[in-house]
């Protein structure tokens, strides 16, 4: 038996100081998970559950470390916003996984950026539609190098930031999160059967705002490196 059309390619990560790729099977996204953005977005940031959506795995862009890359401007917006995000990819999957043992379904995690249409997203909400012209636009979630969890543990703390052309613009810690990882994995995994090659974006602190055209963006969190996009 053949495919009738050539196979899309699986969409794939880099490892931190390797030359393996980590393979993307799907991409949650978790919604306002630090107070202060949930405020800044108009939300209650008191603790009700946490909310999902989903990226293409194939919007992913990856990102090696060390250099400037370029990032499309995407089509049908002008307000195109950065989010900070910590990704988090699993090396196993499951249903109902207790808190106590999600981490141990952590291959690592790196430094991402759920990249916005927010003007199309804020219609969304205003009409009552979905979400994927504002979060799912292509290349839409840059990820750097993945730092496997055996060499950096589980990072619940640490400065995690974005600063546009050297202007710091998102700065918070990790252990700011409403919702920790483990928590959000096992929350996912009580709608979802997880998976090998699953990437969660765990939330973006307060200070999203756009962006234009010869910017260059600079993510980092501590311990995971730094990724730098220059928007063409
Ligand atoms: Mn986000």
């Amino acid at each position: 038996m053949a495919y009738v059309i050539p196979a899309p390619t699986v969409p794939a990560l880099p490892i931190a100081d390797s030359s393996d790729l980590f393979p993307v099977r799907r991409v949650y996204c978790v919604g306002r998970n630090y107070a202060a953005h949930a405020r800044e977005m108009g939300g209650d940031p008191t603790r009700e559950p946490p909310f999902f959506f989903m990226k293409p795995a194939d919007a992913l862009q990856p990102v090696q470390g060390g250099a400037v890359v370029d990032h499309p401007y995407p089509p049908k917006t002008t307000n195109y916003h950065f989010e900070i995000e910590m990704a988090v990819a699993l090396a196993k999957g499951g249903r109902d996984i207790p808190v106590e043992k999600a981490l141990d379904h952590v291959y690592g995690y790196a430094v991402g950026l759920d990249m916005t249409r927010r003007d199309l997203q804020d219609e969304a909400k205003q009409l009552r539609r979905p979400w994927e012209l504002g979060k799912a636009a292509d290349l839409s979630g840059p990820v750097g190098p993945l730092v496997p969890a055996s060499r950096v543990g589980h990072p619940a703390t640490g400065t995690i930031s974005l600063s546009v052309d050297g202007t710091m613009k998102q700065k918070a810690d990790l252990s700011d999160m409403i919702w920790s990882v483990a928590e959000q994995i096992a929350y996912l995994s009580a709608y979802f059967e997880l998976a090998p090659g699953d990437v969660i974006f765990s939330g973006t602190p307060d200070g999203v705002g756009a962006v234009t055209k010869g910017q260059t963006l600079t993510g980092a969190i501590e311990g995971l490196g730094e990724i730098k996009l220059r928007v063409v």
